[in-house]
């Protein structure tokens, strides 16, 4: 039976990542289905907070999702919003969906952002988390929303840059994002093949950095990739300047520095990004429909998963260290 009177809303907070359009397509467009209305929060908890004539919640029909699926980014756009910690202003933010007769928020977005959606629901609100941030670092979940997408697009930066590497007899020293988690360094430098990963959790330092670069060189490649997180002791720069400095005659090679930075998030969503935000964001509409609130959508195997919002909050999921051991032999 279709329930005429509920009203949600959706959001998109912390970084951008590629699916989350999908996502709000799939939160919409299921909710309507439903018979319900729907809402869209621009600019994040930033947005949820604003006065009501700056405009910020408007209803979305059908075709204000449509066209959008294969579009990175978002197109509520995102914001960070450090007044969000401060409990008066989320209930700002709670009187004005009520206002709206709005009585569940859908939150896209990572760790902090999942963190206000716990704030809100800890404050009476119905929320839904949909797990959602390139850095793939959020307990409840195998992947999160984003994350395959930014991978393939510093894989294919990569692949570009071995090219060229390999023309000059280079190493290359990339850097790629992923906060204090090492999950996209290590999935772009076991996809390409990397000589070194240097991550927040194992913490490689220079010195068996230039051993491997030398190992390298002495097997006769003409090329020598190294992939830094930015989140590891040294970042690429700092690394690089080491490694000139202390370990010239070892290393041999010429080395360039590149940090990949923000073109990381930018790609065009992945099959695999678009079919997560689709069944993310209808999955949310079927727990609210049940009755559900509180919890983390995410992913187990090929399962759609929830959990508690309050035992992922303030987690940082560990990384899977066997991949570590397996790069390094496959790049020998
Ligand atoms: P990404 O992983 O892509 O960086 P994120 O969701 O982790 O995404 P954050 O900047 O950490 O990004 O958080 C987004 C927003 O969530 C913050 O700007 C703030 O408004 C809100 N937020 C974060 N932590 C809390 C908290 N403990 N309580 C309330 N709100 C929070």
């Amino acid at each position: 039976m279709q329930d005429q009177r509920k009203a949600i809303a959706v959001l998109t907070s912390g970084g951008d990542a590629s699916g989350m359009n999908m996502a709000i397509r799939a939160v919409t467009r299921s909710a309507l289905a439903l018979g319900w209305a729907v809402y869209g929060v621009s600019e994040g908890y930033a947005g949820l907070i604003a006065p009501p004539e700056d405009g910020k919640i408007r209803r979305l029909t059908a075709r204000d999702v449509g066209g959008i699926l294969g579009l990175g980014g978002t197109v509520l756009g995102s914001a960070r919003c450090k007044d969000f910690h401060d409990a008066s202003v989320r209930a700002r933010g709670i009187a004005n969906l009520a206002a709206l007769g709005v009585d569940a928020l859908v939150v896209i977005g990572g760790n902090g952002s999942q963190a206000g959606a716990h704030a809100l629901h800890e404050q009476g609100l119905s929320v839904i988390g949909l797990a959602s941030t390139i850095d793939n670092d959020l307990e409840g979940t195998d992947i999160t929303l984003g994350a395959d997408t930014a991978a393939n697009v510093a894989v294919d930066a990569v692949d570009k840059l071995r090219v060229t590497s390999s023309s000059h007899r280079r190493a290359s020293i990339v850097e790629v994002m992923g906060r204090s988690c090492g999950y996209l360094a290590l999935t772009v430098g076991l996809a390409t093949g990397a000589e070194a990963i240097v991550l927040p959790e194992t913490d490689l330092g220079p010195d068996e950095v230039a051993q491997r670069i030398a190992s390298a060189y002495d097997r006769g490649k003409h090329h020598a990739i190294v992939i830094v997180a930015e989140g590891a002791r040294y970042d690429a720069a700092a690394l690089a300047t080491i490694l000139e400095r202390d370990h010239r005659e070892r290393v041999r090679f010429d080395m360039r520095v590149t940090v990949l930075g923000h073109i990381q998030r930018g790609g065009t969503p992945t099959v695999f990004d678009r079919l997560l935000g689709a069944r993310f964001g209808a999955h949310a509409i079927e727990c609210l429909e049940r009755g559900d609130n509180g919890v983390l959508v995410g992913l187990r195997g090929n399962e759609l998963v929830t959990t508690p919002l309050a035992d992922v909050i303030g987690k940082q999921k560990p990384l899977a260290l066997e991949l570590v051991e397996l790069a390094q032999t496959l790049a020998q």
